[in-house]
């Protein structure tokens, strides 16, 4: 994959002079456009988290009037991490995105992605001034099957772009869990117990840690408290969807 990724970065620029640029996920012409990444239509159909939802762990909440208040699960068990920055509910042309991207080897759409997942994060890092970016990591195993890491992809790009620096192998899976969709909330937590370990402690850094999809929230927690156990001094979390209840 590196020579890949590789290349793709060296000769992106001089590939633009020959190849005009296209939409990474509907391969609509995107000569002329201001815009760079995902063209305007597919950029309509990514559903915005838009207020209200919990400031914790950004879950969206079905109404659309209301002010910012915490979930229940948040109220009930207050996660190890300061905040989450979504992109976009999980859902539409986001998610159709996304799974493309991780599904499908279709690496190419990871520019786009981060370009996405910077915009939702603008203010927040002003604010949060993180050290370090960690990927949520996979297991070895996932990795083979799969490749590339989706997360490293997207740490990789933010870390470039707004110059922080990325810790790929700091926070490592020690233990494959099997795929989380269709598992009870207390399921995952049991699953993604021990499944984390970092590769060196900590001195008080603060950490953006990187993933896909936020789903229960619960391979955060699982990752955020492995980081604060092991010195980090706080960690926030970006994502680019955030699932809806209702998609659990
Ligand atoms: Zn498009
Ligand atoms: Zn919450």
């Amino acid at each position: 994959m590196l020579p890949v990724v590789w290349l793709k970065e060296e000769w992106a620029g001089l590939l633009e002079i020959f190849l005009p640029p296209v939409c990474p996920l509907c391969s609509k012409s995107l000569v002329g456009m201001v815009q760079k990444g995902f063209c305007a239509d597919c950029r309509a159909g990514m559903p915005p988290l838009t207020p209200p939802c919990c400031p914790r762990c950004a879950l969206p909440y079905p109404t659309a009037s209301g002010s910012d208040h915490l979930c229940e699960e948040c109220l009930r068990r207050p996660p190890p991490f300061l905040w989450t920055a979504a992109a976009g509910i999980y859902d539409g042309e986001l998610r159709r995105a996304i799974r493309h991207f991780k599904f499908n080897g279709a690496f190419h759409l990871d520019g786009a992605l981060a370009e996405l997942l910077r915009e939702a994060l603008t203010v927040r890092l002003d604010s949060f001034a993180p050290q370090l970016l960690v990927p949520v990591p996979l297991h070895p195993s996932r990795l083979r099957q799969r490749s590339f890491n989706q997360a490293l992809l997207l740490a990789r790009h933010l870390g470039r772009h707004c110059h922080i620096a990325v810790a790929p192998r700091l926070l490592q899976r020690v233990r494959a869990t099997p795929p989380q969709p269709g598992l009870s909330v207390e399921e995952r937590r049991r699953n993604l117990r021990q499944a984390f370990a970092l590769g060196r402690p900590l001195t008080g850094e603060r950490v953006l840690l990187i993933d896909d999809v936020m789903t229960t929230g619960a391979t955060a927690r699982a990752c955020a408290e492995v980081l604060r156990a092991g010195g980090a001094a706080e960690v926030a979390v970006a994502v680019l969807g955030r699932a809806q209840r209702q998609q659990l």
